[in-house]
């Protein structure tokens, strides 16, 4: 077998409360494949919507205790895998300062920036959609991801930038890129300003669909704006998909001209050949 030799840096373990799975299921597994790093990204999501057609309750946890339990994963695999220690904030600009103290409450290796709802609903949901066009939803979602990344810098890579498209409930909807491209490049051109990254996430791949998010159009217009900080993820929520498609990953990177991609320490970049 291949030994994969790249880092995934989106990965969902039993503290996201979509997930049941074990930190260290994910550990064995990225072993197994012969990642060469993996970072854990669960989620926080404040003020996630308590309503009953949600099947998941607050996305929330101690971050304490999940530094606290990780760290010592990551002591007892020290030199056999690398492990970082990061989060997945899902953005809105009025959570700013609420984001800024989970950022800083814990040393996070690493931090994705994503917008999950908007206006406090999930459009991972069909009643989100519900009585207007896929393209006012598909702006909408990208008109509010240029405020979260406008009003909020401590993140290190946006996450999933056209995550949106991956959950129209008209299923022959069909993404264009050119449709929304000037909102995009502003989304881009302010990630790039000021200083962070994207990631490419295999997940839409392990779903069967034929895509990464965000699609390949986009990654390389970030490179041709000169973006060179890029994480690649799986946003596995089980130990299974940790890695899922990586070589289509690292052919598509190499495609749209990026040599190298990144991982985090402490917050800080490094590069890595692909
Ligand atoms: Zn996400
Ligand atoms: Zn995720």
């Amino acid at each position: 077998m291949n030994r994969l030799k790249l880092c995934d840096y989106h990965i969902h373990t039993r503290y996201s409360s979509d997930s049941d799975e074990e930190p260290e299921n994910i550990v064995k597994h990225a072993i197994w494949l012969g990642l060469d790093g993996i970072c854990f990204t669960d989620h926080i999501d404040l003020d996630y919507p308590e309503t009953t057609e949600y099947e998941n309750p607050a996305f929330v946890f101690d971050t304490k205790e999940y530094y606290k339990e990780l760290s010592a994963l990551r002591d007892r695999y020290s030199g056999t895998m690398d492990i970082k220690i990061g989060v997945e904030l899902g953005l809105m600009p009025y959570l700013a300062d609420r984001n800024e103290a989970v950022a800083s409450s814990v040393p996070f290796d690493f931090i994705i920036g994503s917008t999950h709802q908007i206006n406090g609903l999930d459009p991972y949901y069909p009643s989100f959609w519900e009585g207007r066009s896929c393209d006012e939803v598909v702006t909408e979602y990208f008109e509010k991801t240029l405020e979260n990344v406008k009003s909020f810098t401590d993140y290190d890579v946006y996450g999933h930038l056209d995550y949106i498209t991956r959950y129209a409930p008209d299923k022959s909807y069909q993404f264009d890129y050119y449709k929304y491209e000037k909102i995009i490049d502003c989304i881009l051109k302010e990630v790039i300003h000021t200083g962070h990254g994207i990631e490419i996430n295999t997940s839409p791949l392990n779903k069967g669909l034929s895509r990464t998010n965000p699609c390949i159009e986009i990654v390389r217009r970030y490179r041709e704006l000169g973006g060179e900080l890029i994480t690649i993820g799986s946003d596995a929520h089980t130990a299974s998909n940790v890695g899922g498609h990586f070589s289509e990953a690292r052919d598509i990177l190499l495609s749209c001209g990026f040599k190298y991609y990144t991982v985090f320490s402490k917050r800080k970049a490094a590069m890595k050949e692909l």
